[in-house]
C-alpha cells in the first residue's frame, strides 16, 4: 500500500479479538511448542491458550492454536493444575477431592497454595510462547526459557531452600514496565489478544534495549482479575507483566514498537498494569 493512499502517521497494530481473526491463527504452519514445521502424516492436536481447563464452561471462546500431539500432551497435566490454581476465581472447582492436586499450606500463619511440581512460570512463558506465535505468525521457541526473559506473577511465589520457604520480591523493573504498558494503552499503542469471554487479555508492545542492541516486548496479561488470589496490601498486590528478548535480538516485522515517553494520566496502582 502506498502512503498516498493510507496516512503513513497511522499504524496498524496486531489485534486478535474477534473469533473471526483468532480463526485465522488455526491454521499456522508450525508448531509454537517445538517450533517444527508440520509434515505430512504429523499427528497434530488443537492447543487452547491459556488452557481451556483455566475457564468456566460459559466463558469459552478460545484462542486456538496447532501443535503436534505429543508436544501437547507434555503439559496435560500442568495445565489441569494451573485451572485449579484459578478456581477461586473461575468457579472451577473439582468435583472430586481425590482430582485436586494442590493442597492449601499455612506460611509464616497465611494461607498459601503448595504447588508441588507445578512451575508457574515455565507454564505461564510457555502460553506467551503461543501469544507471540498467533500475533507475528513465527514461531519463538520456549521463549523466557532458551531466550532471555523476567516476569512478575500475579501473585507472590516462594520456593524452599533449606527446608525453609524463601518468597520472591516484587521486581525492581516490574512499575516501570506497568507504567509503559498503562502509556502505551492510553495511546491505542498495544498488540493485543483478547479471547474467552473478555476474561482473559494479553497486550505488549516492543521497545529498543538501553544499549541499543537488541529489541524487547514489555508485556502484561490478566485472567479472571487473577491479581485477586494474592494478599491485597498495596505493597504486595500486583499485576501479571513483564518482557523478553528473541534469540535473535530482533522484532517481528509487524509488531508494535514503543511510544517514547508515553507516561500514563492515570497510574495509582503503579503494581497492576490493569487496574487504574
Ligand atoms: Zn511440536
Amino acid at each position: 500500500m502506498r502512503c498516498r493512499d493510507f496516512p503513513c502517521s497511522i499504524k496498524v497494530m496486531v489485534i486478535l479479538e474477534t473469533q473471526t481473526n483468532r480463526r485465522a491463527v488455526q491454521t499456522l504452519p508450525f508448531c509454537y511448542l517445538c517450533g517444527g514445521n508440520f509434515v505430512p502424516l504429523d499427528e497434530t492436536d488443537r492447543d487452547h491458550l491459556p488452557p481451556k481447563t483455566i475457564f468456566h464452561t460459559d466463558h469459552r471462546d478460545p484462542l486456538i492454536l496447532p501443535t503436534h500431539k505429543a508436544c501437547n500432551n507434555a503439559h496435560n497435566l500442568t495445565d489441569e493444575m494451573m485451572g485449579q490454581l484459578l478456581a477461586p476465581q473461575s468457579g472451577r472447582i473439582p468435583s472430586d477431592p481425590k482430582d485436586v492436586r494442590l493442597k492449601l499450606k499455612k506460611v509464616g500463619g497465611s494461607p498459601a497454595i503448595d504447588a508441588g511440581d507445578l512451575n508457574i512460570k515455565e507454564a505461564i512463558w510457555r502460553w506467551i510462547s503461543g501469544f507471540h506465535a498467533a500475533l507475528y505468525r513465527e514461531p519463538a521457541v520456549r521463549i523466557g526459557i532458551d531466550t532471555f526473559g523476567t516476569l512478575e506473577t500475579p501473585f507472590p511465589i516462594g520456593s524452599i531452600v533449606d527446608g525453609k520457604i524463601v518468597m520472591e520480591d516484587i521486581k525492581p523493573q516490574h512499575s516501570k514496565f506497568v507504567e509503559a504498558i498503562k502509556g502505551n494503552r492510553e495511546n491505542g499503542n498495544l498488540d493485543k489478544i483478547i479471547c474467552n469471554r473478555d476474561k482473559f487479555t494479553y497486550e505488549c508492545f516492543w521497545v529498543k534495549s538501553d544499549n541499543d542492541e537488541a529489541w524487547m516486548c514489555i508485556f502484561a496479561l490478566n485472567i479472571y482479575d487473577w491479581k485477586d488470589l494474592g494478599p491485597q496490601s498495596a505493597d504486595t498486590a500486583r499485576g501479571c507483566a513483564g518482557l523478553y528478548v528473541l534469540p535473535s535480538g530482533g522484532i517481528p516485522a509487524n509488531a508494535t514498537r514503543e511510544i517514547r515517553d508515553a507516561t500514563p494520566v492515570v497510574n495509582n496502582d503503579p503494581l497492576d498494569p490493569f487496574a487504574a
